[in-house]
């Protein structure tokens, strides 16, 4: 490979490929050449990448000629489709999906922990981790090499455009609908019409449902923590109960965690180590009513953490509260900065 990369990015228009898009042009990746693939929805529609546009072309098996590496952010179904197709045309896929992630073969990688497992290809394909997970062990990661994480039990406040583009015009017009309607607090429901991406009305209430049921009663979103923060961490016996929650947020996730670890833990060092980790800004001081808030992490690189203290019911345990923007760290950002690695 030459030092400036023909990309790809494999849903260019949905709410993470724009993300991509921002990010390669923002971090001065070495493009060479960019393709912008998508549905033929938008076939012919242009991008804007460094000031000029780029004309979007439909997902075919033969649009991965000459490409170096592949942003996949369309699905796990294409991805499952079309990523073969892009490394059999010898470019190295990086797929946001969930399509590869539990694969011996690929690698699951957050650069910040596991930057390594990256030498060791065999399908030439890298799978980003789940969001929530992601945003977890941005804060996790580091407590877990000083002080031996055992388990955690935490809940999740995620985000609308954790699920794309159409939940994000979903939660628009739920509250437009209210607003313009001039109904008071006591009278917040939207009519059936407006609900269409989740299961319930996501403007003004609190949905302990993301991603489908799985017989034991969890979601599959909730086990994409223990699953992947294993793979990631290289821990098989960490463990996670977790209740994933959706919540009317427009951007960056936010989740509660209670982590018990092997050794005795302080808050001291607990804040030494949290503030020495990377791509994570400590904001704890409750007095101040200093705290990681999803409007302050939206849009940022780094992720956040507070409210740290020690917890009242766990052995060796510590509370905290991390945010996180998951189209970036949690998706666009993570795939980039994988890529820069390769
Ligand atoms: P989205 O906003 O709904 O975007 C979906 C993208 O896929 C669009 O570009 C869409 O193109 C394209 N697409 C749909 N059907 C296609 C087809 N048949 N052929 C080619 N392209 C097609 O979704 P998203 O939130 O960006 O998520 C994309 C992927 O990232 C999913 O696998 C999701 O699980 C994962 N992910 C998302 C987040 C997040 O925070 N959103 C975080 C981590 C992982 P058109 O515009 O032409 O329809």
């Amino acid at each position: 490979m030459s030092n400036l990369k023909h990309v790809a990015i494999v849903g260019a228009t949905g709410a993470v490929g724009v993300e991509m898009l921002r990010c390669l042009e923002q971090r001065a990746f070495p493009v060479g050449e960019l393709t912008l693939l998508a549905s033929a929805r938008s076939a012919g529609k242009t991008m804007k990448f460094k000031g000029q546009d780029i004309t979007i072309k439909e997902l075919t098996a033969d649009a991965f000629t000459g490409v170096d590496i592949a942003l996949f952010s369309a699905g796990g179904g294409i991805s499952k489709e079309f990523a073969p197709h892009a490394t059999a045309a010898g470019a190295i896929v990086v797929d946001n999906s969930s399509a590869f992630r539990m694969d011996d073969q690929v690698p699951l990688v957050v650069p910040e922990i596991n930057a390594g497992d990256l030498k060791n290809l065999p399908k030439n394909i890298v799978a980003n981790p789940n969001c929530t997970t992601a945003i977890t062990l941005m804060a996790l990661y580091p407590l877990h090499q000083a002080f031996g994480v055992k388990r955690v039990i935490a809940a999740s406040y995620q985000a609308v455009s954790g699920t794309g583009a159409q939940a994000i015009e979903e939660l628009e017009a739920q509250t437009r609908e209210w607003a313009r309607s001039e109904r008071k607090w006591d009278d917040v429901q939207v009519a059936n019409e407006f609900v269409k991406v989740y299961p319930h009305q996501i403007a003004f209430n609190a949905l302990p449902h993301v991603d489908s049921f799985l017989d034991d009663g969890y979601t599959k979103e909730e086990m994409k923590m223990e699953n992947e923060g294993r793979k990631i961490m290289h821990h098989p016996d960490f463990r996670a109960s977790v209740t994933c929650v959706r919540v009317p947020v427009f951007r960056a996730h936010s989740v509660a965690v209670n982590a018990e670890f092997e050794r005795p833990i302080s808050l001291e060092a607990a804040r030494e180590v949290l503030s020495a980790a990377p791509g994570l800004d400590v904001i704890d001081d409750p007095s101040l009513k200093q705290y990681p808030l999803a409007l302050n992490v939206a849009g940022k690189d780094n992720c956040a953490v507070g409210r740290l203290r020690i917890d009242c019911a766990l052995d060796n345990g510590l509370a905290f509260w991390v945010a996180g923007d998951q189209l970036l760290k949690g998706a666009a950002l993570n795939a980039v900065q994988i890529a820069e690695c390769l």
